[in-house]
């Protein structure tokens, strides 16, 4: 099955990471020009060679960060100039709760609130501002498709079972946080829906499962075995989906959430 993207201007958050370089190719593979947004600091022109492949005349990157709201109006003037109006955006830049300070794990009642605070900062509020900018503006023109990028841990808990004696802070591998920015990014889709859909956008998330990296390898085989389809997601069982809701393959869904996690959240 072929998706044609040809003409679609798509941006891509996060571009630099573990999974946006998967979107991105993804989405260029299809016909579509990219703009990558990613920290001015990591943004370079080197990376971005090593991001476009053969399609250098279709891929931009550019620095700004998602918090940053004057970064993203400049970001958005950019895309248009270079690219044309955006169609599509993936909104996948995000951060797990950085590691302590002072190296220490913590029990729930010690958490401090500044780590906390920085994850629902990028993760729930950049989102949040990132459709300010260029969901407003598609919006404005009346077409679009926004992916927001939710996660397993925005509907259910980390099952501590499969974090335990590994090499993590306990009792947390990914605090409250996260799962808290996750669930918030899913209620702004729905959110979004409702109010762009009679303007011609649609917004919907995406939320990966567990994704086969640079885990323990005791987790990765604890994972798996908690899986119905019995293994941790590749990268490129996230094209798919990713390619069906950026599309007019879905252009009857909106305000959904597409879990892509093999069923680890049946049961
Ligand atoms: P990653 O940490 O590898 O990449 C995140 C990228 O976002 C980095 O390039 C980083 O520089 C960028 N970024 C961070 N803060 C930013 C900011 N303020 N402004 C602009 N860019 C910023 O993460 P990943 O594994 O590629 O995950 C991508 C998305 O997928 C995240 O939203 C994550 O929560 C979600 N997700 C990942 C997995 C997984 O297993 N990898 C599973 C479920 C959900």
């Amino acid at each position: 099955m072929h998706i044609d993207l040809t003409g679609e201007v798509a941006v891509v958050t996060g571009v630099l990471g573990r999974l946006g370089p998967v979107w991105a190719r993804a989405l260029l593979d299809a016909g579509a020009r990219v703009v990558g947004l990613d920290l001015a600091e990591t943004a370079s022109r080197r990376l971005e060679e090593a991001l476009a492949g053969g399609d250098r005349e279709r891929f931009t990157l550019v620095g700004a960060d998602i918090t940053d709201r004057g970064a993203l109006d400049r970001a958005l003037r950019r895309c248009v100039s270079v690219a044309g109006p955006p169609t599509i955006l993936v909104n996948n830049a995000g951060i797990d709760q950085p590691p302590s300070a002072d190296g220490q794990s913590r029990l729930f009642g010690d958490l401090p609130d500044a780590p906390s605070a920085e994850v629902l900062e990028v993760n729930a509020l950049g989102t949040l501002r990132v459709c300010q900018v260029f969901g407003s503006h598609m919006a404005s023109r009346g077409r679009g498709s926004i992916v927001n990028i939710g996660s397993l841990y925005g509907g259910l808990a980390p099952d501590p079972r499969l974090y335990a004696h590994l090499p993590m802070d306990p009792p947390f591998l990914k605090p409250p946080a996260y799962g808290m920015s996750k669930a918030g990014v899913a209620a702004l889709s729905r959110y979004l829906a409702a109010l762009w859909g009679p303007h011609g956008v649609r917004v919907n998330t995406l939320s990966p499962g567990g994704v086969l990296g640079e885990q323990d390898e005791v987790f990765r085989e604890r994972f798996s075995a908690r899986t119905p389809l019995g293994r941790m997601a590749l990268r490129g069982d996230l094209t798919g989906p990713l390619l069906f809701l950026a599309s007019g393959m879905s252009a009857y869904v909106t305000g959904t959430e597409l879990l892509v996690d093999g069923g680890f959240s049946c049961w």
